[in-house]
């Protein structure tokens, strides 16, 4: 999609401090963390959010390679305890309209809470 901040980022066109990269599936750090380790990790292809993965089964891998990422990189950084979290639509907070991950971790995290 050519207005979307993550998909330039995906195809290289603006930088980001990637941690991890493949065919489908790109991680990076957030530019504005809330916890100690936060990063984002998001399907190369352009979807929306969660939502748009619904009746395609080669949405659905994307997405479990993208959550398969999130644990694997957690690992990787040392994270013993982190929260995965995806935000769909504005009310919920989403401001990036490109589906990510974020992973958040490195601190006590406290009670999930709307
Ligand atoms: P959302 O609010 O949609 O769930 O998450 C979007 C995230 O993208 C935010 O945490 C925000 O800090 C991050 N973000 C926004 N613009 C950029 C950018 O240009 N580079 C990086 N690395 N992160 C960004
Ligand atoms: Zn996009």
């Amino acid at each position: 999609m050519s207005d979307c901040l993550f998909c330039k980022i995906a195809a290289g066109e603006i930088p980001a401090n990637k941690i991890y990269e493949d065919d489908n599936v790109l991680a990076f750090y957030d530019i504005a963390p809330q916890a100690p380790v936060h990063f984002l990790v998001i399907p190369k292809k352009h979807l929306a959010d969660l939502s748009e993965i619904a009746g395609d089964i080669g949405n659905t891998v994307t997405a479990a390679n993208c959550l398969e990422t999130c644990a694997d990189l957690a690992k990787q950084l040392g994270l013993g305890s982190y929260r995965v979290v995806s935000n769909i639509g504005a009310e919920a907070g989403q401001s990036v309209f490109h589906l990510h991950f974020h992973v958040l971790g490195g601190r006590e995290l406290g009670r999930i809470a709307g």
